[in-house]
């Protein structure tokens, strides 16, 4: 399957979920048995270096990063919104277009030193990545990769991850 036809399944839905955003829908390229198959693969060989977890930014990155773990022979870490994790967490702010937004982990969900390969659906404007590794980073484990399904390029996210020393990789763009 090319790259061309996984975008394909991915849908537009304008005006979602407020007025002038056009949401790239990954809901269809999962109905996909060919589709999900070729973008975990694809993802998979992506990844150059050992992993010992996949962190996966909720929701939709958990379904990535349970995907990936199980070939790669690595854990899976949840990066969720705050206030979801019942143990004792570190968080992370992040800004949003208006106000601001808060990722968490478990403060004890890596060792210090763990490789860990940060996963999402989807990157924008690149906030919630770069939120995500900072705190992965405050935790001690070490970030060098980060793969997502979708780069919208226009809104510079993935550069900008770049920039922080993060290998970053996405099958559509
Ligand atoms: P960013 O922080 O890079 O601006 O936004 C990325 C985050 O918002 C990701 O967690 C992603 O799931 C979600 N997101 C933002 N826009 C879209 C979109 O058009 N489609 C999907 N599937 N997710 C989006």
């Amino acid at each position: 399957m090319a790259n061309d036809d996984l975008k394909a399944l991915i849908r537009t839905i304008p005006n979602f979920p407020k007025p002038d955003i056009q949401f790239r829908d990954i809901t269809t390229l999962l109905l996909s048995p060919t589709g999900v198959a070729t973008a975990v693969e694809r993802m998979v060989a992506a990844t150059h270096s050992p992993v010992d977890l996949v962190a996966g930014i909720e929701a939709r990155g958990f379904l990535f990063a349970a995907a990936l773990a199980v070939p790669l022979n690595a854990g899976v870490l949840l990066i969720r919104k705050d206030g979801k994790l019942p143990g004792a967490t570190i968080a992370e702010d992040y800004a949003l277009e208006y106000g601001q937004d808060r990722i968490a982990i478990h403060a004890d969900a890596c060792a210090p030193g763990a490789r860990v390969l940060l996963v999402d659906d989807l990157i924008a404007t690149g906030g919630t990545a770069r939120a995500a590794v900072r705190l992965l980073r405050k935790a001690g484990a070490s970030v060098t990769q980060a793969q997502f399904l979708v780069d919208l390029p226009d809104l510079g996210g993935a550069d900008a991850l770049r920039a922080e020393d993060i290998q970053v990789d996405a099958l559509v763009s």
